[in-house]
């Protein structure tokens, strides 16, 4: 029942969850009981505040800034903050309700949640930048805590932000504790992290492909986005002999049928915060096709041929049409590094059409077990080396996928993943909520 003003993503991922949900209901008449559904819909606190900031020509801005923690049944809050334009409460909802069962999934410690702010990074100096992160973190400080919520990074929120968040939160509590994950490697951030959303990604759809008998090596891939999570898919496609042939940003898409120039992708993106269309100034044998030329029913990305597709950049950047095409050009795999990037009717059409998918809930969760391994090595004053933490974070990718595929298995069909991990998290976190009481 929609109660509140429109929040169409929010309600898409409730949605999705609660269509896989019918079977386990029926078959434990508990959840009913407690209620657990109408509970788990309805975070445990909404945080929307006012983040004023003085911009370089000395004029006051003014963002919305929000922190919404959703449920704490399996550990302290935990989920990434977002800067981007389009961040409304619908958008940290979708994200938070979603961030619960990714985080069950992975079998740690971990409650979920989510936060950002409207604020544009695009076009802002690093002091801007810096004035709004501390103007977020005065108000945002005083929810959070190394056992009671512990933020993140996502879209527009990199280790230079959280560099400035961390700064202000110490500054103001007076205490240096592990309060966010992403941190840089000087001051307490853990190896990996910043590659294991991505490497994550990657592992889980080398899981999908082993099981029908496939590999990674020698496909032609498709990677959108050029963001953190996109560098490090593409890194790891590459480490395993695939070849990525096509990346995107919010202003176009590039096609390089020879393979994505990865070093000149991290010089534009990492470094030098350029827009993707530069890459042609390196290679003018690629291919750049600008968001207005876009099919009207989708994106251009997803047009070419690949055997694999790793969309990796937003929500809803993957339409019916998109994935229909995906099919017909022969992919095979799909695997989700973004938040809900395929629209419920192309998650449908993979589905019934028994391709390898991987829901982002399942395959990018990755890069939050790597935040709770940082977590750990906060609390416990070590240091683990990358070997240490990537070993770790291939068992934990493993442990997702045998546990949504058999979860699959037992409730219906071994191939639907969506329905596998959304009754796997549910289940780890209603079962937790029945045994601490109404809450
Ligand atoms: P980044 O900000 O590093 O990169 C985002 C990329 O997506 C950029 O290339 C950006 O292009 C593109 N993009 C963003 N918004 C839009 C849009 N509305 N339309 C088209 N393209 C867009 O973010 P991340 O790589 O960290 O995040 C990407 C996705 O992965 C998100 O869905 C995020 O929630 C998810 N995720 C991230 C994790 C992490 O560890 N970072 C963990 C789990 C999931 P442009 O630069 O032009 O804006």
């Amino acid at each position: 029942q929609h109660t509140s003003p429109a929040q169409t993503e929010f309600y898409q991922a409730v949605e999705d969850v609660l269509d896989s949900l019918a079977p386990i209901l029926e078959d434990d008449k508990r959840y009913q009981q407690h209620a657990i559904i109408e509970r788990l819909v309805e975070p445990e606190r909404q945080i929307m505040f006012r983040v004023p900031w003085l911009d370089d020509r000395g004029q006051i801005q003014v963002n919305k800034g929000y922190r919404i923690e959703f449920n704490s049944a399996l550990g302290p809050y935990k989920g990434g903050l977002r800067f981007h334009p389009s961040v409304n409460a619908s958008i940290i909802k979708f994200l938070g309700f979603e961030q619960i069962f990714k985080n069950a999934l992975t079998g740690l410690a971990i409650g979920g949640g989510k936060g950002g702010a409207n604020f544009d990074p695009k076009g802002k100096s690093d002091q801007e930048i810096m004035r709004f992160c501390q103007s977020f973190m005065t108000e945002l400080y005083r929810h959070i805590g190394p056992n009671t919520d512990v933020p993140a990074g996502d879209i527009g929120v990199g280790t230079r932000e959280i560099g400035y968040l961390f700064g202000q939160y110490k500054r103001i509590v007076n205490r240096f504790d592990g309060v966010l994950t992403g941190k840089s490697m000087l001051w307490g951030g853990s190896e990996a992290r910043k590659q294991a959303t991505g490497f994550g990604c990657v592992y889980f759809a080398q899981n999908m492909l082993e099981d029908r008998d496939q590999s990674i090596k020698g496909k032609t891939c498709l990677v959108s986005g050029s963001g953190n999570v996109a560098i490090y898919t593409m890194e790891k496609l590459y480490e395993l002999g695939a070849k990525p042939v096509a990346c995107s940003d919010s202003n176009g898409t590039i096609y390089h049928s020879q393979g994505i120039d990865l070093d000149l992708i991290k010089d534009l993106k990492e470094r030098r915060h350029e827009r993707l269309k530069v890459y042609l100034e390196t290679h003018t044998d690629a291919e750049y096709t600008p968001r207005e030329d876009y099919p009207e029913d989708g994106h251009s990305i997803w047009r070419y041929q690949a055997d694999l597709a790793f969309p990796c950049a937003t929500q809803n950047e993957l339409t019916e049409r998109d994935a229909q095409c995906l099919l017909e050009n022969g992919c095979s795999a799909i695997a989700e590094g973004a938040n809900m990037p395929s629209t419920q009717a192309a998650v449908d059409l993979f589905v019934e059409a028994g391709v390898a998918y991987g829901p982002g809930k399942a395959a990018n969760a990755g890069g939050v077990a790597t935040s709770q391994l940082e977590m750990a090595q906060n609390a416990g004053m070590r240091h683990w080396s990358f070997a240490e933490v990537d070993q770790r974070l291939q068992e934990i990718m493993r442990h997702i996928y045998c546990t949504s595929r058999d979860t699959a298995a037992r409730y219906g069909s071994e191939r639907n993943l969506v329905l596998g991990a959304n009754i796997a998290g549910f289940k780890r976190v209603a079962d937790a909520m029945i045994e601490q009481g109404l809450v």
